[in-house]
């Protein structure tokens, strides 16, 4: 087994993430199999009870395990298989440790940072780099060198280096050159400074992913070589991409990254395979059409807060040689000033998932709007509670229909939390988390757009559609597409005589990859296309 370590200097925000997940996708095209893990130096046991202003969107896995974004692209990126062992915080760390404690695993002994909180950290990578029955398992450690809360991981990092041996294991750090408008050049120092930093608590990093606006000439890059101690050819430039992040993986590629990692690890492979990864790059970036989609959540103003979502568009709409013209769309403003203003003149309407009563109506009221102009929906997760609670009321006359979530004494609570749940107090994990069966119904738009009568797809959510309802709501024409197999929870529902209207209670968005978008995200953007036409 062989590791790779990406750390990130200077500052953050550099796309570690995505350097990370870009090496997995030329080391994967080079036959060999690869792991990504994520380390996360903050205290929360799971990102799972952060808001997105803090942390962006909470990616959620097979397994139900609530992970950081980076994770995504680790599963976009490559094929590899992740769980909830694939990303530890301290957070986690410490709440085994202090389990051994008190169970007397330590008794006797002072409980400290070395050796017990970076054993804690050594083991997780060790076990998911064994378990995973890969070649190459590569661990991002987030945050910035320097961080104090980042120290226990780097040092049990120096100390699994010396275990396994420095031909099995690299340092690839990612740092920020930045160039200065005044002196007309590129600056190493900075860079520098964040290797001293790590030279300090004896890490040597062996590969640098230099983000630059300019190109990295020859005497910058035998400076950084210089000072920084690594190879020549180790002094990778990572540019910011020209269209897409898809270019990434190329633009590594063209540096050479994996030939270097390659040498330094001591594998022998064939060059990689990126032909359709290229093809895929190419219809990004010169789609033969272009269709404008809406997305009307509450974190738009957040790059990050929606990213699988976006991701799964691009996808889609890559797959039917189209370009996406995101239309971002606060819903407090349609709240506020109605939905004709912000979406008429779009080829179809998203409603992303979310949390708490903020946007709620101006979400309803663009469902409205999608359904009375018959503009291609699809509603996730609260976008099919929105949906329904936009059918009980406008359309069955339920007058008030609400989810509990929004009005505990809603007349209608056609979305509600089921018996079983309303005893669960903690906050973290304590959803419907995780990949579920749906079966869906012969002869509904679904069954036309998955071809399938069962499919896995992953949740994150308390509230049910309350199948108290059903009859009412489906006797105007609302049609249950998709339950779960026994039949007792709803997964999707759409509407009778709309051209295409699809909202699902779990996120298609986890599970869409470059080459192999979604059907709900395909089949939207192909009904997009229809409705412009
Ligand atoms: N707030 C809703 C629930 O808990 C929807 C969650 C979501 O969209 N992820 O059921």
């Amino acid at each position: 087994m062989k590791y790779i370590f990406v750390t990130g200097g200077v500052v953050s925000s550099l796309g570690k993430g995505l350097a990370a997940a870009s090496l997995g996708t030329l080391l994967e095209r080079r036959g060999l199999k690869v792991v990504l893990q994520k380390l996360d130096p903050y205290l929360n046991v799971d990102p799972g009870t952060m808001n997105p202003f803090q942390h962006g969107e909470v990616y959620v896995l097979a397994d139900g395990a609530e992970t950081d974004l980076d994770l995504g692209h680790y599963e976009r990126f490559t094929n590899c298989v992740l769980t909830r062992s694939n990303n530890l915080t301290s957070g986690q760390v410490y709440e085994t440790v202090l389990a051994k404690e008190r169970r007397g695993d330590y008794l006797g002994k002072t409980v400290q940072v070395i050796p017990h909180v970076t054993d804690e950290i050594k083991a997780r990578i060790r076990e998911v780099g064994e378990n995973s029955g890969g070649d190459i398992l590569i661990t991002e450690i987030g945050g910035t060198t320097g961080d104090i809360e980042g120290l226990p991981f780097l040092e049990a990092i120096r100390q699994f280096i010396l275990e396994v041996g420095s031909e099995n294991a690299i340092i690839m750090h990612v740092t920020l050159v930045p160039f200065i408008k005044a002196a007309g050049e590129l600056k190493t120092k900075p860079t520098q400074q964040s290797i001293a930093k790590l030279r300090e608590i004896g890490l040597q990093p062996q590969v640098l992913i230099c983000r630059t606006e300019m190109p990295l000439i020859k005497e910058v890059r035998e400076k950084l070589a210089l000072f920084c101690n690594v190879p020549l050819d180790a002094v990778v430039e990572a540019g910011d991409v020209a269209h897409t992040i898809y270019e990434a993986p190329l633009n590594l590629q063209a540096e050479g990254l994996d030939v270097t990692v390659c040498r330094l690890l001591h594998l022998k492979t064939h060059a990689p395979d990126m032909t359709d990864w290229k093809k895929y790059v190419n219809r990004l970036i010169s789609p033969k059409k272009r269709v404008k989609v809406a997305i009307v959540g509450k974190y738009i103003e957040l790059q990050d807060a929606y990213k699988s979502i976006y991701e799964s568009l691009t996808h889609a709409g890559a797959s039917l040689d189209c370009g996406i013209d995101l239309v971002l769309v606060d819903a407090e403003s349609i709240e506020n000033e109605g939905a004709e203003k912000y979406l008429r003149g779009v080829a179809g309407v998203v409603i992303p998932g979310g949390f708490g009563d903020r946007g709620v109506e101006g979400k309803i009221k663009a469902v409205r709007f999608a359904r009375e102009s018959r503009t291609p929906f699809l509603g996730l997760c609260l976008g099919m509670q929105v949906a329904t609670i936009e059918f009980a009321r406008h359309v069955c006359g339920l007058e008030g229909a609400n989810s509990t979530e929004f009005d505990a004494n809603t007349p209608h609570p056609v979305i509600s939390m089921l018996e079983e749940q309303k005893d669960v107090t903690d906050k973290g994990g304590s959803m419907r988390l995780g990949t579920w069966p749906t079966k869906i119904k012969e002869g509904t738009l679904a069954y036309q757009v998955y071809g399938k009568k069962e499919v896995p797809e992953r949740h994150r959510h308390r509230y049910e559609f309350n199948i108290k309802f059903r009859e009412a709501l489906e006797s105007q024409g609302l049609v249950i597409s998709g339950t779960s197999p026994d039949g007792d929870l709803v997964e999707l529902v759409e509407l009778k005589g709309h051209p295409w209207f699809i909202a699902c209670q779990y996120h298609p968005e986890f599970q869409s990859k470059p080459n192999l978008p979604h059907p709900l995200f395909r089949g939207f953007i192909s009904a997009t296309l229809a409705h412009e036409d």
